[in-house]
């Protein structure tokens, strides 16, 4: 927990101060200009969006006695005494507590009382969907016989839990998140009186991670400076951000919207390579989807985000339709790191598979165990090459499978055997050379890597004798062949022979 000093320190003590709720600020300065204060006000949203200040604000405004009108001075003993939490006639309530059900049954008493010294009575209660079910009525029963030196100010950020009696006997006003822009606006107010030096990014991650809540932001920047002190820098808010709010959740979707892999495959690189948590990464990188997929479905109602995050999702899903974006969920959704969590193979394929949906309505022409190769051919019109029935490439196709197994425990990851399973196939043999395509130029240019390509040639020299080299060619138009198709694979293994798959036009996609 953090001490909150930042928090308490910079609230707002005007409304004018209030960031972010301009429209309720602006009605309730209307309010007081004209003296049509209502007697019970319902201030609804999410935590750290400005209720209980504003509504304090409002409890000063009223009871000023230099201004009387408008907003509040700030400098007449009440003003000052509702600021210190002395004013007799503010009271605060937090409906969380079990102090607060007292509470209540003790407001029924004392609200007839006229108040102490101020032009109004004030009750703020704070939770107040927390309150029992009887002091919920001894709270409705309050409101109906209202005295009109009174006025309740109800803060609540679940407003669906209060008695709807309750909730029709208030003026409503439902704060919103703040945008980013705000709650970065208000950070760089709050380092330039604290002397602290920030760097501009630094507080645009800060006021991100803090989807709406400034309480939330200014509570993170005052840790941030506890703990590195008064010098603030990117690096140090993503150590302490962690990877859920990371923004190379939102940059992955980007590219998986934008359709490119090459920028993709960067970014989960960049994850891996900093050790972050890539089960994380990915759950949060679903939810982000999840998101684009409301929003194009047309139900952002149910979205709780900034407004900037909504308007980038939305700039994102324009080009998209709706299936691809289901198909991404769905590939992303699959993947299962309890055996490589280390790997950032399973999203790389993911990644690669879901922008590569054309290709699986490319028409391929298979017959019962004509290699890809082969079928590229056939699909091309053209005469596949003659291939004796028992030629080396034939043979080492039909070996291929097991081959791979094989290689299960080797590099880096130990998941030599998974990588070359998803990512290529043999292709042909020229003289001793084993040609392998690649579906993608970055799975090519891992196993061309001496490294790798070392520990598969050795392998096929021991199994084979030859082919003993491996030689990399990229292979993108052919990668989904139909077999891949659960489907047509289980058709497969019951003995069936694949004659013709012309396009399926999408279908169940
Ligand atoms: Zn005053």
């Amino acid at each position: 927990m953090t001490s909150q000093v930042f928090y308490r320190k910079w609230r707002p003590q005007t409304l004018a101060e209030v960031v972010g709720q301009e429209p309720i600020t602006q009605t309730l300065l209307h309010a007081l200009e004209t003296g049509r204060v209502a007697h019970a006000y319902l201030f609804c949203g999410p935590r750290g969006t400005g209720k209980t200040s504003t509504g304090r604000i409002l409890a000063k405004a009223v009871n000023c006695t230099t201004n009387g009108k408008g907003e509040p001075c700030n400098s007449c003993e009440m003003c000052q005494a509702t600021a210190q939490g002395r004013a007799l006639d503010v009271i605060e309530i937090d409906a969380a507590s079990n102090r607060g059900i007292d509470e209540i049954r003790e407001l029924r008493e004392k609200v007839n009382f006229a108040p102490n010294v101020a032009k109004s009575k004030v009750y703020i209660i704070d939770e107040v969907h927390m309150l029992t079910e009887p002091a919920s009525n001894a709270l409705l029963k309050t409101l109906e016989e209202c005295p009109p030196y009174v006025i309740f100010i109800l803060a609540t950020t679940e407003p669906h839990k209060m008695l709807p009696t309750v909730l029709s006997r208030c003026q409503r006003f439902d704060f919103r998140r703040l945008s980013q822009t705000a709650i970065a606006s208000k950070l760089g107010y709050i380092c330039e009186k604290e002397g602290i030096e920030a760097e501009s990014q630094a507080l645009k991650l800060i006021s991100r991670s803090a989807s709406g809540s400034l309480r939330d932001a200014e509570n993170l920047l005052e840790q941030l400076v506890t703990y590195y002190s008064y010098h603030i820098d990117t690096s140090q808010v993503e150590d302490m951000l962690g990877i859920t709010t990371d923004y190379r959740v939102s940059e992955l979707a980007e590219h998986i919207a934008h359709k490119d892999i090459a920028r993709g495959l960067k970014t989960i690189n960049s994850v891996a390579s900093d050790g972050l948590d890539l089960g994380q990464f990915n759950r949060a990188l679903i939810e982000y989807l999840r998101g684009m997929l409301l929003v194009k479905s047309g139900g952002e109602e149910a979205l709780d985000i900034t407004p900037e995050d909504l308007a980038q999702i939305k700039e994102l899903v324009q080009g998209l339709l709706l299936e691809e974006i289901l198909t991404a969920i769905k590939l992303f959704a699959q993947i299962d790191f309890r055996s490589s969590s280390s790997s950032p193979l399973p999203l790389e394929l993911a990644l690669v598979e879901s922008l590569l949906p054309q290709e699986r309505e490319e028409a391929i022409l298979v017959k019962s165990g004509a290699s890809h190769f082969e079928a590229e051919h056939l699909a091309q019109g053209s005469e596949p090459p003659h291939l004796e029935p028992d030629s080396p490439f034939e043979y080492l196709s039909t070996q291929w499978s097991e081959f791979v197994d094989s290689l299960r425990g080797m590099g880096s990851g130990g998941n030599l055997d998974a990588f070359l399973r998803s990512a290529c196939e043999p292709v042909a043999i020229e003289g001793d050379t084993l040609v392998l395509g690649f579906y993608h130029p970055f799975h090519k240019d891992r196993i061309e890597n001496p490294k790798y390509r070392h520990l598969v040639e050795n392998k096929l020299a021991e199994r084979f004798g030859t082919p003993s080299k491996v030689h990399c060619i990229l292979k993108l138009r052919a990668k989904p062949p139909a077999a891949e198709d659960h489907l047509v694979k289980a058709v497969l293994e019951m003995g069936g022979r694949i004659i013709d798959t012309t396009k399926n036009s999408g279908e169940a996609r």
